[in-house]
């Protein structure tokens, strides 16, 4: 008997027959086409015919169904119960097709839902779950326009905000100042007991709590302090908490580090975490909460975690899965032909926390990764090798952005960070010169664009010293003499929590250093709640931030506990996000906000008051997809029998790709999660579910299109239309 023989003889379960009854009863067309096929074959075509049926009288729909790559415009024609014509209809025809389920390390999954029914209405069988009856419950309730799409009002979206206070509110910094004396005590204690040893930061032994108490608060000024005594192990966390956390968070806190899964929360961030929980705020530090705190999925797969980045697999010298060639193995990343990500060989390596979500526990695995900071020192071979990558970048005919990245890019030292600064200097004025003695049509892109990528503005906002800030002022003087014009941050808040007045003076020094700050939001289960990201765009919106992206859960089951499904970040986008949505008679003055960096907080509220919008909505939401990008462009072609969904994405066709792409067909992505399991780990954390209805009906993404705000500035010359170091 094959795999799916044996699955087919599964009884369903109880509350599968009460659901599959709820199905029939509401729906007799489905039931009659089920009674009367003698097998499944029959079933797909009596619901085929029915369905067509109804998708001939709208044009919308049709059109959408039979293209092959339709476009936003497309998209935002559909109407709701065109959604679930459109569904039903890709069910049937990716029926019975095999897929390896990563989740299930490399399981295959099926999707034949009509199948699934037809073997639980005749034979009891099948082995489809409730998480299954449930969605497709929902479908035939869309169809039949039961199941509305409710677009929740302005004033709806802006009560939402209200359950999530920033981490400027008064109240919330008084239960900070508490919980940073706390720990300080703590710490005080240890190193007078000798329980904590250091070198550098000790007391003299005449010094009274008072002294002590000064000098540990003078400490937590300077962001070494917080690398130096970041907790590594669970029991002292707790210790810190005040003992706060549950026995069952403990043991996988425990289980975790058995498993050889890093822990490091440096003391600062460890602060942000509520022990007394305010009335006021109940629940508004779970996105905090959860990104530090470990999950039982997570240890349960650590060990077999599959890579979901496949470009990032790299040998010199061979095309990576997007076709580029690159000169070393761990320092280069590249996807599209315009940037390329670097990675020092340097402290950069490491961050100033781990993120639970974070796509390197990978890499944590084999022990490639550490957070050993003393063995990330650069040694004597990396100006040579920087060298080696400059020229990379000097060459190539398209790259004309260099994002600096990590880990985190802010955890190099400073004179690691300005070497590679003027060693970028060097490469762009390198570049310039070869341009003069090239012809029209054969010249090189020249670097317009340079990124950092860190969170430590959020993490360990200390780090953003005056000094970080000059050397990244006087780096924008020059490199606007030779045409870099766009200078840009990308850092990582998850939380509003997380903006506290430390990270708006971190954010502060590097607007004023001309840098413009972008965020990108990671979507997960407690990010995803009603109200929180959209209350996040606001809050950097008052600090002059401008969101970039907001990206769905990377990865397999590792990362099923923070993963919010994709039809949940359509809803967002749709529901929530679009209360800031900017119309395109604000183009041109969204445009100008680049060239007036050091004015953003005044330009972003300027227009904020004169469109009346609460907050610019400038990020889009995306999946990274594994050698493709970042795209939303998606269809739900298929169901597993847990009710998780099989969705298939194309690229995101606003934008420039390695030609490979033409090649390389659609990416099936299963997801980790139902919605009847999603919607069951929202109550848990103390969602009301009748919130998100109409959640199932989202079975469709269609990439948004770029802020104007983010396109590379044009050549006023001819660019050569080779592209280098490619092989496809
Ligand atoms: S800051 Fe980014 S790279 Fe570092 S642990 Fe978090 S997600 Fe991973």
């Amino acid at each position: 008997m094959t795999e799916i023989e044996k699955l087919d003889k599964i009884a369903i379960n109880v509350e599968s027959h009460k659901l599959l009854k709820i199905l029939l009863s509401e729906n007799p067309v489905l039931e009659e086409i089920l009674r009367n096929s003698k097998n499944e074959t029959e079933v797909v075509i009596g619901v085929r015919s029915w369905i067509e049926k109804t998708l001939k009288d709208r044009k919308a729909a049709f059109k959408f169904y039979h293209m092959k790559h339709p476009t936003r415009e497309h998209f935002e024609q559909l109407e709701w119960r065109d959604y679930a014509i459109i569904r039903i209809l890709d069910y049937i025809d990716h029926a019975g097709k095999e897929y390896p389920d990563l989740n299930l390390r490399g399981e295959i999954a099926v999707s034949n839902p009509l199948r699934l029914i037809w073997l639980a209405v005749n034979k009891g069988t099948g082995g489809a779950k409730p998480g299954f009856f449930r969605d497709m419950i929902e479908l035939f309730r869309q169809l039949r326009g039961e199941m509305e799409q409710q677009l929740p009002s302005k004033e709806q979206v802006e009560e939402w905000m209200e359950r999530y206070p920033s981490g400027l509110d008064p109240r919330i910094i008084q239960l900070r100042a508490e919980n940073k004396l706390r720990i300080i005590n703590i710490l005080i204690k240890k190193l007078d007991q000798g329980k904590i040893e250091s070198r550098k930061y000790r007391f003299s032994p005449e010094e009274n709590y008072e002294e002590k108490l000064r000098k540990v608060n003078e400490w937590w000024e300077d962001y070494h302090f917080h690398l130096h005594f970041a907790v590594r192990d669970p029991d002292l966390v707790n210790e810190m908490l005040d003992f706060s956390l549950d026995p069952d968070t403990m043991k996988i806190l425990k289980d975790a580090e058995a498993a050889g899964i890093p822990f490091f929360v440096n003391l600062y961030y460890l602060s942000l975490l509520h022990v007394r929980v305010p009335y006021f705020a109940i629940g508004a530090d779970l996105a905090i909460r959860y990104y530090i705190l470990y999950s039982k999925k997570l240890v349960e797969e650590f060990g077999s975690i599959v890579a979901w980045e496949k470009e990032d697999k790299v040998e010199p010298g061979k095309p990576n899965a997007a076709g580029w060639i690159l000169p070393s193995h761990n320092n280069i990343h590249r996807r599209y032909p315009e940037v390329a990500i670097m990675i020092p060989d340097s402290m950069g390596r490491a961050c100033g926390g781990l993120c639970s979500s974070c796509q390197r526990m990978y890499d944590f695995q084999s022990g490639r990764l550490n957070f050993n900071l003393q063995s990330l020192v650069p040694d004597e071979k990396w100006p040579d090798k920087l060298a080696r990558l400059m020229e990379y970048y000097e060459k190539d005919t398209q790259l004309r952005d260099i994002l600096i990245t990590g880990g985190d890019a802010f955890m190099s030292s400073d004179r690691t960070i300005k070497n590679i600064l003027e060693a970028i200097l060097k490469m762009a004025q390198g570049k310039k010169e070869r341009n003069k003695s090239l012809p029209e049509g054969k010249k090189i892109a020249e670097i317009v664009r340079i990124r950092f990528g860190t969170r430590l503005p959020v993490y360990l906002p200390q780090r953003v010293t005056l000094k970080l800030a000059n050397i990244l002022k006087d780096f924008r003087s020059r490199a606007l003499e030779i045409g870099i014009s766009q200078f840009l941050i990308q850092t990582h808040f998850v939380s509003p929590l997380e903006l506290t007045p430390a990270a708006q003076q971190a954010i502060q020094r590097l607007i004023s250093a001309g840098w413009i700050v972008t965020n990108q939001l990671v979507f997960t289960s407690a990010a995803s709640r009603r109200g929180h990201s959209v209350k996040l765009r606001q809050v950097l919106n008052d600090v002059g931030v401008l969101p970039y992206y907001t990206f769905t859960v990377k990865g397999y089951m590792e990362n099923n506990f923070g993963f919010a499904p994709n039809a949940r970040v359509v809803q967002e986008q749709l529901e929530e996000k679009v209360v800031g949505k900017i119309e395109e008679e604000h183009y041109p003055a969204i445009k100008e906000f680049s060239s007036d960096p050091k004015h953003m907080s005044e330009n972003i509220e300027a227009l904020r008051r004169f469109a009346d919008l609460p907050f610019l909505a400038t990020d889009r939401n995306v999946l990274n997809l594994p050698g493709v990008g970042k795209s939303l462009t998606f269809r739900v072609i298929g169901i597993t029998r847990y009710g998780r969904r099989i969705l298939e994405f194309d690229y995101d066709e606003t934008r420039n790709h390695s030609p490979i792409i033409h090649k390389m067909g659609k990416v099936i992505i299963i997801e980790s999660k139902s919605i009847h399991e999603y919607l069951s780990q929202l109550k848990e954390l103390g969602e009301d579910a009748k919130e998100y209805n109409g959640l199932f009906g989202y079975s469709i993404g269609q990439t948004e299109h770029r802020m104007p705000l983010y396109d590379y500035p044009e050549y006023e010359y001819k660019l050569d239309k080779e592209i280098t170091n490619l092989e496809i």
